[in-house]
């Protein structure tokens, strides 16, 4: 039995010969990732008031990286130059998503901009710029410093009670990075599962839900080269049959 997982795609604006268009997209490395773990993805464009209609279509969810949260949204009034692409609509169906998915105890997986959309949702706030207000050496712009997609570029240590350590059966996990904003104050009922050795917060989760994970990195951009990146998928997947599954036998 294979779980249908939604997936949240991002908005692209793009300028051609005919004009300025909006098309929502999604790297093919997420719908990969899902297919390879053996679920069905489904992308989920963003609306409003469907948000009921479309988690009743799906058996997990899988939060994709993108631009920036309005930092409004976490109560911060300055917009710090480097946050980009804010797109409104975007931000509000996702927060009302995970909000209603969290209640329903749906598998969620919150990549990069995820764990950010998680964390704030739930009533957290993110560090805007990393390289303006957190004191660090590592590349967590990995880009800049040469590295490919990949390829780690620093070392997450996983707290050993965690959903991460037992999705990656391992307490160092080698990742990639491509965020300049992060995780600031945990939103309340989100533990830390995971940090960058300088301190960043690179992995949360919620202890009081089946699985609900989220992490600053891009496991599925590694899966390929470092299959230890596909279990989180894996570990989602399978929560989400045990979902269907529950939900037939209540039927
Ligand atoms: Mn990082």
């Amino acid at each position: 039995m294979k779980p249908v997982i939604g997936i949240t795609p991002s908005p692209i604006v793009e300028t051609t010969a005919s004009g300025t268009h909006e098309r929502y997209a999604i790297a093919a490395s997420y719908v990969n990732a899902i297919i390879a773990a053996g679920g069905i993805p489904l992308i989920l464009p963003p609306q409003d008031e469907n948000a009921d209609a479309l988690l009743a279509l799906v058996d997990g969810l899988l939060f994709s990286g993108g631009a920036d949260i309005d930092p409004a949204l976490y109560g911060d009034s300055d917009v710090h130059p480097t946050t980009y692409d804010v797109h409104p609509l975007r931000d509000r169906f996702e927060l009302e998503l995970i909000n209603k998915a969290i209640e329903q105890d749906y598998p969620t997986f919150c990549i990069c901009r995820g764990i950010q959309i998680l964390n704030v949702a739930r009533g957290g706030t993110l560090l805007q710029h990393v390289p303006d207000q957190f004191e660090t050496e590592l590349p967590h712009r990995q880009q800049d410093a040469g590295f490919k997609s990949h390829e780690y570029s620093h070392v997450v240590t996983a707290n050993p009670d965690s959903t991460l350590a037992r999705a990656y059966r391992s307490t160092e996990i080698k990742v990639n990075s491509y965020h300049h904003q992060a995780v600031k104050d945990l939103a309340p009922g989100l533990a830390v599962s995971g940090h960058a050795e300088d301190g960043l917060v690179e992995s949360v989760e919620l202890p009081d839900r089946t699985f609900v994970l989220g992490v600053q990195w891009h496991p599925e951009m590694m899966f390929r080269e470092h299959p230890e990146h596909l279990e989180p998928f894996k570990q989602l997947v399978e929560a989400a049959i045990s979902r269907k599954l529950t939900n037939a036998t209540a039927d």
